[in-house]
């Protein structure tokens, strides 16, 4: 039987995209080969990457002034690449220290520019999003992590700025909807509500970028991707294939205004509990709770490992909090089905019946 899978990433994903992304992995279309060994140049491939391309502007509504790629390296080298696309040496801009992702970002960015923090919430192990501070206005840019992985916190409310904004939306990219023009780059792994890891998806201003002086490696010019459609070196085939397959699914299921309406009632549903019952708590500042990482705690810590030992017989797996906190995290991306939040809710219920 199928586990329930609540792990933060690589995490869950449609169903329907892992049976369709089987069958390709042994016969793609007509081609009489598996995806796993056609060109990227292939008319069979390029078609896949345009059509990834048509429903991310489709879906989040992105229009012809940004460009959309798929490059590898992970979250993490979008760290330093959109610094150092960004910002010339003394050039400001400022970031919003979050969590532990923020902070890694912020220290990449430090090599490439005067690197200020508007506001941190380490002050509480990032439980909340800082809110009230400054933005000068000579900011190249105020770089965000909109969601807080590891903290289960998330961000609802956008500063109000005209300073354009750099997300690291790796944790809720498709959840909901956005208003693109606020952005001067998006960027995310794919591996949370996308596809599987190995694959990044990064949405660039064209207008923001080749204003550096200094010469940048080929690969790491957002530029030299953009002239090449994601394909100036061997793109990651299968991750922007499994991903095309997210996109159309997502589609299908009402885009991201229905993914945003289903992740209200999911997250509802689990701190609503999280809430009544006797025996948990969430650790996150109720008005940032993150509808994709619900993070919680037992009063009483001793009972942690029976907890667990109950989600693992009724097949839910990957509640284990992260280190940095403690307790559990449910990860509950676009693919978790409402039943599967239901049976984590259940399991939480009875306990509480037998410990009390
Ligand atoms: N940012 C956030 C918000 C994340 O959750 C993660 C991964 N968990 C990363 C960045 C790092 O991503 P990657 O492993 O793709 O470099």
């Amino acid at each position: 039987m199928k586990k329930i899978n609540f792990y933060a990433g690589p995490a869950i994903l449609a169903q329907e995209v892992i049976e369709e992304a089987s069958k390709s992995a042994l016969s793609f279309g007509d081609m009489g080969l598996s995806i796993l060994e056609i060109s990227h140049r292939s008319k069979e491939f390029v078609s896949v990457l345009e059509e990834a391309e048509a429903l991310v502007r489709e879906l989040l509504n992105v229009s012809d002034e940004y460009g959309v790629l798929f490059l590898s390296g992970g979250a993490s080298s979008q760290f330093y690449m959109t610094a150092m696309n960004l910002l010339n040496e003394g050039d400001k801009a400022g970031y919003l220290d979050t969590g532990a992702w923020s902070s890694k970002a912020i220290k990449e960015a430090k090599l490439f520019g005067e690197i200020e923090v508007v506001a941190s919430s380490k002050d509480k192990n990032y439980n909340y999003i800082p809110t009230g501070y400054d933005i000068p206005s000579d900011y190249k840019y105020l770089h965000l992590t909109s969601n807080n992985t590891i903290f289960g916190t998330e961000i609802f409310n956008w500063p109000e700025t005209d300073v354009p904004f750099v997300a690291d939306m790796s944790s809720d990219i498709f959840s909901r909807p956005l208003d693109i023009s606020k952005f001067s780059i998006i960027y995310a792994g794919a591996q949370k509500n996308l596809g599987p890891s190995g694959v990044t998806l990064v949405i660039v201003k064209k207008d923001i970028l080749n204003k550096v002086e200094k010469a940048l490696p080929t690969m790491l010019k957002y530029q030299t991707h953009i002239d090449k459609d994601s394909s100036f070196n061997t793109p990651p085939v299968y991750p922007i294939y499994v991903s095309m397959l997210t996109l159309r699914w997502i589609k299908k299921n009402g885009g991201v205004a229905a993914m945003e309406k289903k992740n209200i009632e999911k997250s509802d549903l689990l701190y609503n509990e999280i809430d009544r019952n006797s025996l948990f708590e969430g650790t996150a500042a109720k008005e940032d709770r993150s509808r994709m990482n619900v993070c919680f705690l037992l009063k009483d810590e001793a009972l942690e490992a029976e907890f667990l030992k109950d989600c693992a017989a009724a097949g839910c797996v990957g509640v284990k909090g992260h280190r940095s906190v403690g307790g559990f995290r449910a990860s509950i991306y676009n693919a978790m089905p409402k039943a599967g939040v239901q049976t984590l809710v259940d399991v939480m219920k009875k306990f509480e019946e037998k410990n009390t």
